[in-house]
């Protein structure tokens, strides 16, 4: 299988701050407006594939995450080909990004991201919880990492608030989180494994046009089907709430 490596532009950029890659309707305060060609259409989701590499664009809302998606292993040769031809890689995929790429200057304005998917056997031992990425490392696909994290925050205060207020924790009880949250992550873990065996690695090892497997299709097709993948990422198979969301509000009391 080809797993990926990705390059992802940092995150916590804002308007304040020179950020190449944020959607900029105005200068925004930053030196170096980037805005887009008249010719956009905002609406339009950014990004593609081809020629071994996927490029794929979030809207944050005040910048763009931007993702560039290569074969594991190879990123010294892509260091190696070059800033420009980075460039170019990343305009052959989405043209949109003309005035963005050439604000693009530097390898310390990206993160590497090595791929990864795995989760510890035990997430607990006497006095210690491991929750989010200390228990489970989740590939990019789905963007899910944050999303899981908060979800073990929420199950990890309901199951176990009461217990710490009374000081009467047991590891048994650090273990009812592990419980509780380790089938919602090894599914979408399997779930992420699926996309990136049966699309991402097709698309990192084909060098001609890109072609979508005729589920993803349907998938996309049929209006009943097309919400679960986001309902999926969004919730997760078991979606967490706060039972008692007052929990925050006078820390004083609590
Ligand atoms: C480049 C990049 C892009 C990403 N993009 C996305 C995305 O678009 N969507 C998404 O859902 N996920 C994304 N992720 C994954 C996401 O960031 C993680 O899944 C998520 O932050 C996990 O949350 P966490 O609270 O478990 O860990 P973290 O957010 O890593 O929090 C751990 C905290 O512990 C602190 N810490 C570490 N050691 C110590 C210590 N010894 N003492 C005190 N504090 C310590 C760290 O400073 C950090 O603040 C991305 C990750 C990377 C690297």
């Amino acid at each position: 299988m080809v797993s990926p490596n990705s390059l992802a532009t940092r995150r916590g950029w804002h308007p304040a701050q020179a950020c190449p890659w944020r959607r900029c309707h105005g200068n925004g305060g930053d030196g170096r407006p980037a805005h887009l060609p008249a010719d956009s259409d905002p609406g339009r989701l950014l990004g593609g594939f081809g020629m071994g590499r996927m490029l794929a664009v979030f809207d944050r809302f005040d910048h763009w995450q931007v993702g560039y998606v290569f074969t594991k292993g190879t990123y010294q040769q892509v260091k190696a080909e070059g800033m420009e031809k980075l460039r170019q890689s990343v305009l052959a995929l989405e043209p949109m990004l003309t005035k963005h790429v050439e604000s693009l200057t530097d390898w310390h304005q990206m993160s590497l991201l090595s791929v990864e998917s795995s989760h510890c056997p035990v997430w607990h031992k006497p006095g210690l919880l491991l929750i989010g990425d200390a228990a489970h490392v989740m590939s990019p696909v789905g963007g899910v990492g944050i999303n899981y994290a908060i979800q073990d925050a929420v199950a990890t205060c309901n199951l176990l608030a009461d217990r710490l207020r009374e000081g009467k924790i047991e590891e048994t009880d650090l273990a009812e989180v592990q419980r509780r949250r380790e089938f919602p992550v090894k599914f979408i873990q399997a779930f992420q494994s699926f996309v990136q065996k049966r699309v991402i690695a097709s698309v990192l090892q084909s060098s001609g046009p890109p072609t979508i497997p005729l589920g993803v299709r349907m998938l996309f097709k049929i209006p009943v089907l097309r919400a679960l993948p986001s309902r999926l990422i969004g919730f997760g198979i078991r979606r967490e709430r706060l039972a008692d969301p007052t929990i925050f509000q006078n820390p004083a009391t609590n």
